[in-house]
C-alpha cells in the first residue's frame, strides 16, 4: 500500500487533533509531511514530538520564533515557518497528496485555495472558503484536478447517501431533496428572554459535539447550520429550496438524501468527527478511526423538528445571503466573525450576534464577486463595519 502524505492545516484544533488521532492509528498508510496553527506553541511542540512532520507552520512569527527556540533544544528534525505565504507553501508541496483544510474561518481561506490550486485531495473542514467564494473555489476545484471530499459531518453523510458517480445532476441521480440535519443546539430549548443573558461557557457547551469555540457559538446561534446550507448548496449543486434543515437533537443521523421514487437514504453514527475524517482520509476504502459502534437499541429514538426561524435568525439571514449571492455570504461570513468573537469576549450579549449581522449586511453594498481578491475585500469591509458598529454602540449591552 503507498503511503499518502499530509498536511494538516489547523492541526492543534478539534478538526485537527482527531485528524492526527486517525493518522496515529495507521502509520502505514499516512505520513505527516507539515502541521500548522496560529499560536498553540506547545501543543505543535507535542504533536511535533510525535509526528515528526518537516514543517510546522505558526501563523504568528512571534510563536514561530519561540517554537524555533524550543525545537532546537531537542532532536526532532522539523524546519518552523510563519506566515500565510508559509500555509500556502505547505498546503501545496510537490510531495503532498493529502490536505486537511481545518484552519477555523476566514482565515482558513488562502491556504485551502492554494490546495486546489495544487491539485490535491482537499479534505474540507473549513466550510467558511465555500461560504465565502463558493464558485471560485469549485471552479479552481474543477480546473485543477483537485478532489474535494467534505469533512463537516452532515455534508459528508449527504456525500455518502448520494450515488458515487454523483455528477450535480439531480434529474439524472434521482435525487428530490436533501435533508440536512442539525442538532438544534444547548439553547433548543431555551427563551429567547433567557437567551439574552447566557454565557460564552454556556454557548460553548454543546449537547453532542466536543468542537472549536467559534463553531460552538455558531452551532448555538444556528448559525453553523446557515453556513452549512451555503456549503451543502454549492458542494451538492443544490437550489437552496432542495435543501430542508431538518432539527434532529440525538445527531445520530448526520444527514439523508430523499430520492424521486420515495426513498431516504442516511448515514448513521455516534458524533464523533473521526468518522468523517476517516472516510475521506482512505476513501474509497474504510479504516478503522476508534469510534465506538453505534448502539441502536440505546439511541432507541429518532426525533426531529422543524428549525424555528424566530428563535434563531442567524439561519432566516444565510437563507437570504445566499439568495443575495455574490459577495453577500462572504459580508455575512465576516460580520458573524466580528459578532461571535465579540461575544465570547463578553463584549455583546448573545443575542446581539444577529442584530450586527443584519446590520451590517444591510449596510454594504452586495457585489459580483469573481477572483479571491474580490472575497477578501467584501470581508474586510464587513469586518470594518462590524467593528465601527461595536465601537459605535454602547447599547449592544
Ligand atoms: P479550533 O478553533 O478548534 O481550531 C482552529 C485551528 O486553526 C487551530 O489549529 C488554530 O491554531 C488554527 N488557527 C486559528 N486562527 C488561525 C489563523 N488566523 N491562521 C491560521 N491558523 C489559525 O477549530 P475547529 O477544529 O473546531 O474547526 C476548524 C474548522 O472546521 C472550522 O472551519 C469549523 O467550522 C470546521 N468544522 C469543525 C468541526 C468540529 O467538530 N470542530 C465540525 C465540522 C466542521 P491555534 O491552536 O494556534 O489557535
Amino acid at each position: 500500500m503507498a503511503v499518502r502524505n499530509i498536511t494538516i492545516l489547523g492541526s492543534t484544533g478539534s478538526v485537527g487533533v482527531s485528524t492526527l488521532d486517525v493518522v496515529a492509528r495507521h502509520p502505514n498508510r499516512f505520513h505527516v509531511v507539515a502541521l500548522t496553527a496560529n499560536k498553540s506553541i506547545d501543543k505543535m511542540l507535542e504533536q511535533c514530538r510525535l509526528f515528526r512532520p518537516h514543517y510546522a507552520v505558526m501563523l504568528d512569527p512571534a510563536s514561530a520564533e519561540k517554537l524555533r527556540v524550543k525545537i532546537c533544544a531537542t532532536k526532532i528534525n522539523t524546519q518552523v515557518l510563519c506566515g500565510v505565504e508559509s500555509l500556502e507553501k505547505v498546503a501545496s508541496l510537490s510531495e503532498v497528496d493529502i490536505v486537511m483544510a481545518a484552519i477555523v474561518g476566514a482565515a482558513g481561506i488562502r491556504p485551502t485555495f492554494a490546495a486546489a490550486i495544487a491539485g490535491k485531495y482537499v479534505l474540507l473542514a473549513n466550510k467558511e472558503t465555500l461560504v465565502m467564494a463558493g464558485h471560485i473555489f469549485m471552479d479552481v476545484v474543477k480546473k485543477n484536478n483537485a478532489t474535494l471530499l467534505p469533512i463537516d459531518s452532515e455534508h459528508n453523510a449527504i456525500f455518502q447517501s448520494l450515488p458515487r458517480d454523483f455528477s450535480g445532476d439531480h434529474t439524472k441521480a434521482g435525487v428530490r431533496r436533501i435533508l440536512l440535519t442539525a442538532s438544534g443546539g444547548p439553547f433548543r430549548k431555551t427563551s429567547l428572554a433567557e437567551m439574552e443573558h447566557v454565557t460564552p461557557e454556556q454557548a460553548c457547551n454543546h449537547p453532542n459535539w466536543v468542537m472549536g469555540r467559534k463553531i460552538s457559538v455558531d452551532s448555538a446561534t444556528m448559525m453553523n447550520k446557515g453556513l452549512e446550507l451555503i456549503e451543502a448548496h454549492w458542494l451538492f449543486d443544490a437550489a437552496p429550496e432542495q435543501i430542508q434543515v431538518v432539527i434532529h437533537p440525538q445527531s445520530v443521523i448526520h444527514s439523508m438524501v430523499e430520492y424521486i421514487d420515495g426513498s431516504v437514504l442516511a448515514q448513521l453514527g455516534n458524533p464523533d468527527m473521526r468518522t468523517p475524517i476517516a472516510h475521506a482520509l482512505a476513501y474509497p476504502e474504510r479504516i478503522e478511526c476508534g469510534v465506538t459502534p453505534l448502539d441502536i437499541f440505546k439511541v432507541a429514538q429518532l426525533d426531529f423538528e422543524k428549525p424555528d426561524f424566530t428563535k434563531f435568525p442567524c439561519l432566516r439571514l444565510a437563507y437570504k445571503a445566499l439568495a443575495a449571492g455574490g459577495s453577500a455570504p462572504a459580508i455575512l461570513n465576516a460580520a458573524n466573525e466580528v459578532a461571535v468573537e465579540s461575544f465570547l469576549k463578553s463584549k455583546i450579549p448573545f443575542t446581539a450576534i444577529p442584530s450586527m449581522i443584519e446590520q451590517v449586511m444591510r449596510e454594504i453594498e452586495h457585489k459580483d464577486i469573481f477572483t479571491l481578491d474580490d472575497v477578501l475585500v467584501a470581508d474586510s469591509m464587513a469586518r470594518e463595519a462590524a467593528y465601527e458598529k461595536l465601537s459605535a454602540t454602547s447599547s449592544w449591552k
